[in-house]
């Protein structure tokens, strides 16, 4: 497949591994098993059966009438967010673990901003009784304090990163020097970010959204291909899992969404695509947003899912190949289409996947066109922004 990795790790110019000497040994240990791992017959039994009896899989491939009517086209949703923890990223954390047990793992460490991948690999860790450590920004500690209840209850340790911003990049960094000494720990990584061959790995555990995608739709409509599929995009997890299958056809048209902050060119912004340049963020050469000595820009949107300042390499690539069109909502776009989704269909979405929704207005939409958005989480976790809006 064109959009594989070659061999080094690379989609077209991105992608690769920049890492220190360390931890090479651990990165060229995963990088020679995971596709064997993965395509195992004892790993997919097992990872199958996590993903339907303790995840809820398969998630519905709902086609959202009310919204259809308003927009135009059948607009189907794909149910991410009646996973267990609510969102996609625990299909990521289940089949990483099963590789980490495979490879004889008995430390998990991870990074986390808001708390949503440090809880959902703090669920699976509990779940295989395996040591969890997660790191955190001191900031983010303080602002997502929920999350941190979570993983605690479920039993990781928390260790607060004090340096730089105090947020996630300075998080990931405290965990990769964590890692380089001690080696014998497996860094569950949240997206697909990072060095390779994480980012592969994580969009073929994700993939299972578009796996799902193409049976669900010929059942419901009797073609696998919809036209136009739609995700939001932080690293871009969840839209490698939406459109995984997909790829290849080119015909189906596939919409990543940033978030746009205050507006694109504000200064506060999370619009990496449109601002970004080619540079290396966690061992990956990819676009990123920098300034003039290359140091990272911190990024601004309201959803602290999106608040990444560069994307995987992965979409690099299909930013820079026009594979797929990369659009984007400001914190308002995404606000006001959380509400009319919820009104018009009862179901509150996360704040990340209220930028999905939020370029529907933008599109002009046929007759008969097929949309599915990944709807990637649910808002509970929002509300109280949600609520601070309507006041
Ligand atoms: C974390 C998160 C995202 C962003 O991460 P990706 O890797 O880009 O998918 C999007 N939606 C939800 C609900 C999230 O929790």
């Amino acid at each position: 497949m064109t959009y594989n990795p070659d061999k080094n790790g690379y989609y077209g110019q991105f992608g690769g591994a920049f890492i220190p000497e360390l931890l090479f040994p651990n990165v060229k240990e995963l990088e020679d098993n995971y596709i064997q791992i993965i395509e195992s017959e004892s790993f997919q039994e097992e990872y199958k059966a996590l993903l339907k009896d303790y995840v809820g899989r398969p998630s519905p491939l709902y086609l959202a009438k009310r919204l259809s009517e308003k927009y135009g086209g059948n607009i189907y949703l794909k149910r991410e967010d009646l996973n267990h923890t609510g969102a996609h990223k625990v299909n990521n954390t289940v089949g990483q673990i099963l590789i980490a047990k495979r490879l004889g793992k008995t430390k998990i460490i991870a990074e986390t901003g808001a708390g949503q991948h440090g809880v959902a690999t703090a669920t699976v860790c509990a779940l295989m009784n395996v040591e969890c450590i997660v790191f955190m920004g001191e900031k983010d500690i303080e602002r997502q304090a929920p999350n941190v209840a979570r993983m605690k209850m479920l039993g990781a340790k928390i260790i607060p990163a004090t340096s730089g911003s105090k947020t996630l990049k300075d998080a990931t960094n405290e965990a990769i020097r964590y890692w380089i000494q001690n080696p014998e720990t497996f860094y569950l990584i949240g997206s697909v970010v990072g060095p390779h061959p994480h980012p592969d790995m994580v969009a073929r555990l994700q993939a299972i959204i578009s796996e799902e995608m193409k049976w669900q739709l010929k059942e419901k409509t009797g073609k696998e291909n919809p036209d136009t599929i739609i995700a939001c995009v932080g690293g871009g997890s969840n839209a490698a899992g939406a459109f995984y299958h997909y790829l290849e056809d080119k015909e189906v048209e596939l919409i990543a969404v940033e978030a746009a902050g205050l507006g694109v060119n504000s200064g506060e912004s999370a619009a990496t695509s449109q601002l970004g340049e080619v540079g290396i963020i966690h061992g990956s050469k990819t676009i990123l947003m920098q300034d003039e000595y290359g140091q990272i820009v911190e990024p601004y949107s309201i959803s602290a899912g999106l608040d990444y300042p560069g994307v995987g390499p992965l979409h690099a690539f299909l930013f820079d190949s026009s594979r797929a069109k990369f659009m984007n909502a400001t914190d308002k776009e995404a606000l006001t289409a959380a509400y009319e989704l919820t009104r018009l269909e009862g179901i509150i979405p996360a704040l990340e996947t209220a930028h999905a929704l939020a370029v529907l207005p933008k599109l002009e939409i046929g007759e008969n066109q097929t949309i599915v958005i990944n709807l990637s989480g649910r808002g509970d976790k929002d509300l109280e922004t949600y609520i601070k809006y309507l006041e």
